[in-house]
């Protein structure tokens, strides 16, 4: 896949302050940011590059206050990195085209994966399918 790379003050200029916090200083949002209203069926998207990550299908509610994806799209879409940070043994889950920072995974997640892909909801932009959207 190819890269988007740009330098922070380009980002800083494409985000809003509160995403480039989250996505560029891997900052966590508050909890329940997103509230609990279901969207319906659609995709999630890179709010900084536009990638698709995750399918609604795949949402499940965690009861932890952040969107909850049992898998990505497509495992190319997402890079996983160890992240040592705050005295805790995590791994963060990252854009694979622009490098922004999304979340973490966790291994305490539904059938059929599995994981629990904790993803902060400002960094994810919704569109929903054709067939729910309305006009
Ligand atoms: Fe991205």
């Amino acid at each position: 896949m190819e890269k988007i790379i740009k330098t922070e003050d380009e980002w800083k200029k494409i985000l809003t302050p509160e995403q480039f916090k989250i996505m560029r200083q891997k900052e966590t949002e508050p909890a329940f940011t997103c509230g609990v209203k279901k969207a319906g069926n659609g995709t999630y998207y890179c709010a900084a590059c536009g990638l698709p990550l995750f399918n609604s299908q795949t949402k499940f509610e965690s009861g932890t206050g952040w969107p909850s994806y049992f898998e990505p799209i497509s495992p190319e879409n997402i890079e996983e990195r160890r992240d040592d940070s705050f005295g805790m043994s995590r791994t963060e889950v990252i854009c694979a085209r622009c490098g922004s920072h999304l979340g973490h995974v966790f291994n305490d997640g539904p059938k059929p994966t599995h994981k629990r892909y904790c993803i902060n909801s400002i960094a994810l932009k919704f569109k929903p399918d054709k067939s729910d959207a309305k006009k």
